[in-house]
């Protein structure tokens, strides 16, 4: 995050990134400018949690290591390559997986609901003969709030310089040994402890054919009405090395797509005259991702990137934007292209293929942390409120109205629930910059805040100060019920 008067005590960080320096003071400054003739610079408050930094210190890069280097030794894990086999191919990857999640489950008394989640898939251009793409699900049921989801990813899947080549070696150890190791790694860490809402586990099958794995979860998701706040897909997490020789282990990118693809042509329309396009459920949760790892993860700055994904290139996390779900891709910073998709071969003198030395687990740790504190504190906080309406024209006030969360849900799942807080930021700026706590009411009006100059957006905060992400009004920013 840049540009934001709490991010001041952040340039030298951001000073890693160079030339940004010199834009970010200057953009300060303006701020400073325009906002000092109404109100005073602040800092968000928030209540430091013990939990997550326990949490975040628990994540190990030697467990994620010795996870990419088993998922590595299956040789291929190409959705079309063998099945039968016990130590080559994605039959023996998958079982492999889901006896480290039942491993987990037994740890915790039988805390994770363990499943292979199979549909058999054919006619497709990368999937042409009948497969069964096989995704490995594991549930951690809430305490209190049992139908309420927050969700992590990674790809079980690689490939080589061919998309349908099944047959090569095909480590894949970043593209997607990390992610798939980090999403193990934070439900051994995670299920030791005691969530109000429930966590999904998932490693994905059939990415890189045509995101066949993440389809068929998101439509069970709907099919079985969950109320799914949040889908954090992990997708290379462990690549320091920029191709072009930038190493940094101090940055990760959050893409969350602008408006919603479920968008009606009637919310366009009321959005064009209200605002919203930076304000999707997704943009936000990733705003809330963002200041999660500048309060809970050190050395550690990501930049949200206002994109579905990279240019024309895809990701796990969009079957569920294509329904509506909230969801975000977090990966590295810096790719090497040499080491995605390739088949292992030096040509030239360069060095092609994803291969366990281009993976760094420190870092793969730390990108497994931030999605572990994230799931924790959205997890541990209230629904996000619903139904959330603004109003203030023509009036020197704002006012914002919401609901706890659809009133015909029983049982009451908001028994953790304190209050509200209202968010609000100028209108280019890239992450929320004041806040206030107005109590457990359902109405609050900012006086002196002028509704045209600033985005709004609502908050629910538990009794131990765990924060839902921002809600921003409408259609356009709704977590749903
Ligand atoms: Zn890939």
């Amino acid at each position: 995050m840049r540009r934001s008067f709490y991010s001041i005590k952040k340039l030298s960080r951001t000073a890693a990134c160079g030339v940004l320096v010199f834009s970010s003071s200057l953009l300060v400054n303006n701020n400073n400018i325009a906002h000092a003739q109404q109100t005073p610079p602040t800092s968000l408050s928030y209540t430091d949690s013990v939990l997550l930094h326990q949490i975040a210190k628990e994540v190990s890069a030697d467990r994620i290591e010795q996870d990419i280097r088993t998922l590595v030794s299956f040789g291929t894990r190409h959705t079309l390559s063998e099945t039968e086999s016990e130590t080559r191919g994605i039959g023996a990857a998958r079982r492999w997986i889901k006896e480290e999640f039942d491993k987990i489950s037994t740890e915790c008394g039988g805390c994770l609901e363990v499943f292979f989640q199979t549909k058999v898939i054919s006619g497709e251009k990368r999937i042409p003969n009948a497969t069964e793409v096989v995704s490995v699900i594991a549930i951690q049921k809430g305490t209190t709030d049992t139908n309420r989801y927050v969700m992590m990813s990674g790809d079980i899947d690689s490939r080589v310089s061919d998309v349908m080549d099944s047959v090569s070696d095909s480590p894949g150890a970043n593209d997607n040994a990390s992610g798939v190791a980090g999403t193990l790694e934070a439900a051994r860490v995670l299920s030791k402890h005691y969530f109000a809402g429930s966590i999904v586990y998932a490693a994905l099958a059939g990415e890189e054919q045509g995101l066949f794995g993440g389809k068929i979860l998101a439509e069970y998701a709907k099919a079985n009405n969950w109320r799914l706040k949040a889908v954090l897909n992990n997708d290379m997490i462990g690549n320091i090395e920029g191709v072009n020789g930038v190493i940094n282990n101090t940055t990760a990118r959050i893409f969350a797509e602008g408006t919603r693809n479920t968008e009606t042509a009637d919310e366009a329309t009321y959005r064009r005259f209200t605002g919203g396009e930076v304000d999707s459920p997704s943009r936000n949760l990733a705003r809330y991702i963002d200041l999660m790892a500048d309060r809970y993860i050190q050395n550690l700055d990501t930049m949200v990137v206002y994109r579905l994904d990279r240019f024309r290139r895809g990701g796990h996390h969009r079957p569920f934007n294509d329904l509506g779900y909230p969801g975000v891709r977090i990966m590295e910073t810096n790719e090497h292209y040499a080491r995605q998709h390739q088949d292992l071969r030096t040509e030239d003198g360069v060095v092609y293929g994803d291969t366990i030395d281009g993976v760094n687990f420190n870092y793969a740790a730390k990108l497994t942390a931030l999605n572990a504190v994230s799931l924790a504190g959205m997890a541990s906080a209230p629904n996000p409120p619903a139904d959330v309406t603004i109003t203030g024209a023509v009036q020197p006030s704002t006012t914002l109205s919401w609901k706890p969360h659809d009133d015909t849900l029983t049982p009451p799942i908001n028994e953790q629930l304190k209050g509200y807080k209202i968010y609000w930021r100028l209108t280019d700026a890239p992450q929320w910059q004041f806040s206030k706590y107005v109590g457990n009411v359902t109405t609050a009006t900012l006086e002196n805040v002028v509704i045209d100059n600033y985005f709004f957006g609502v908050a629910s905060v538990s009794q131990d100060g765990f924060e839902s992400p921002v809600v921003f009004p409408g259609a356009a920013g709704a977590f749903g019920e």
